[in-house]
């Protein structure tokens, strides 16, 4: 955050990274207020009414699990329900979080493949439908992917890989990894044959982290049944088909997360979810029209190249040697805005400094997107690295076009 020392940065600092996004005013104030009952009144009802309206933006006709957790929780929900020590999946990667994810897999016994489309491009469906074809035993009991890879920011056509799977004739489950994209990329559980789709409150859903969200179909309970993995905490059934209110989360509510949902899952109902899509598809291409600018007098480039292949959510921009880094801190101590850091999708390397990232995702208007922008392109200014011009020009044509 801002530095003392900094003369500028002296009102509300900005949060421009890719997760935990920025909580509204009417989250925070819904969560300030005393501990409520656990057992009866409010609570109750407010916890049957954001599992209904998850289900509506998530656009599923399936059941809710929710967890005290973090995405990583939400990973290791999916995998303990569906899975038993040996089974063997097939995972999908197009960046870091897959391949994390699959690491959680691993490490629980599970029979891990891979298919590795690197970090610049999405699933390749024609590939997946080849392999899941040589599977002819159907040994593969599930297909797991991210939708968007936060790392990457790629996203990938979720219609694709389930075309994919039918076209093998293939019985696997259809697993996503939704935590980037969910509320701000279009998704449909039902109409994409999705089989279980994991989320989690910090991003798109504009609350604190702490929540782990976990939507399930039907065909979840055939493979929930037969786990092995399956611990007391973790199951998913005891939490849906529950005696009392606490068995939601086995043990004590996160009270004021609820709070915070609900009042996010409102404004969420209130833009209407389609409306919600669109405006970070008006704010990303802003980013993206920006970057295009930089990088016709500079080394600056969108990570994905395809523009189709792009998250709505947050953007990756490689930068000269080293300006991602220093852009980030100096961003941070005069400024007060936050930039993203950009994590490396090389094995080995943590964190690049040739590189930056910029969350577009949440709660996120064109003051605070061009906001951002006009901070790097200050930043870039200080730091005296040579650019392409009117990228403000740019990104202000696309926000302007977008009303
Ligand atoms: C943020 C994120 C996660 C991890 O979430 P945590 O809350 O940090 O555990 C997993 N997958 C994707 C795609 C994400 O964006």
């Amino acid at each position: 955050m801002s530095t003392p020392e900094s003369i500028l940065a002296k009102g509300r600092d900005h949060l421009a990274m890719p997760g935990p996004s920025v909580i509204p005013e009417r989250v925070l104030r819904s969560m300030h207020r005393p501990a409520p009952n656990i057992y009866a009144g409010e609570l109750v009802d407010i916890t049957a009414s954001i599992k209904s309206d998850l289900k509506k933006v998530a656009g599923s006709s399936g059941e809710v699990a929710l967890y005290i957790g973090n995405g990583h929780a939400s990973w290791e929900a999916c995998l303990s329900n569906m899975f038993s020590r040996g089974d063997k999946v097939l995972f999908l990667f197009t960046g870091r979080f897959g391949m994390a994810w699959a690491g959680a897999a691993r490490e629980m016994g599970i029979d891990v493949q891979e298919l590795d489309f690197g970090a610049q491009r999405t699933v390749d469906a024609a590939e997946l439908e080849s392999v899941l074809k040589s599977d002819t035993e159907h040994e593969i009991k599930a297909v797991l992917t991210v939708h968007t890879d936060t790392a990457s920011s790629s996203s990938n056509d979720l219609a694709a890989i389930r075309q994919a799977i039918d076209a093998a004739k293939h019985p696997a489950l259809y697993v996503v990894d939704s935590i980037a994209s969910f509320a701000c990329e279009a998704f449909h559980m039902d109409k994409l044959g999705v089989d279980v789709v994991l989320t989690a409150s910090q991003k798109g859903l504009m609350t604190p982290p702490g929540l782990a969200i976990m939507i399930v179909g039907e065909r979840f309970w055939e493979y929930q049944k037969k786990a092995d993995l399956v611990t007391p905490y973790w199951n998913a059934h005891t939490r849906i088909y529950t005696e009392m209110f606490p068995d939601n989360f086995n043990g004590t509510p996160p009270t004021h997360h609820l709070y915070g949902l609900r009042e996010a899952l409102d404004m969420l109902v209130e833009e209407g979810i389609e409306n919600t899509w669109k405006r970070h598809s008006v704010m990303a291409r802003a980013v993206w029209a920006a970057v295009h600018a930089w990088g016709k007098g500079g080394d600056f480039v969108c990570n994905i190249e395809d523009e189709k292949m792009r998250s709505q959510a947050v953007t990756m921009i490689r930068t000269p040697t080293g300006v991602g880094g220093q852009l980030q801190q100096l961003c941070i101590e005069r400024f007060g805005v936050v930039l993203g850091v950009a994590l490396d999708p090389s094995p080995g390397r943590a964190i690049t400094d040739d590189a930056f990232r910029i969350g577009h995702m949440g709660h996120l208007n064109p003051p605070m997107l061009l906001g951002t922008l006009g901070c790097v392109e200050a930043g870039l200014n200080a730091l005296n690295v040579s650019r392409g011009s009117g990228a403000l020009d740019a990104a202000a044509a696309v926000i302007a076009q977008g009303g």
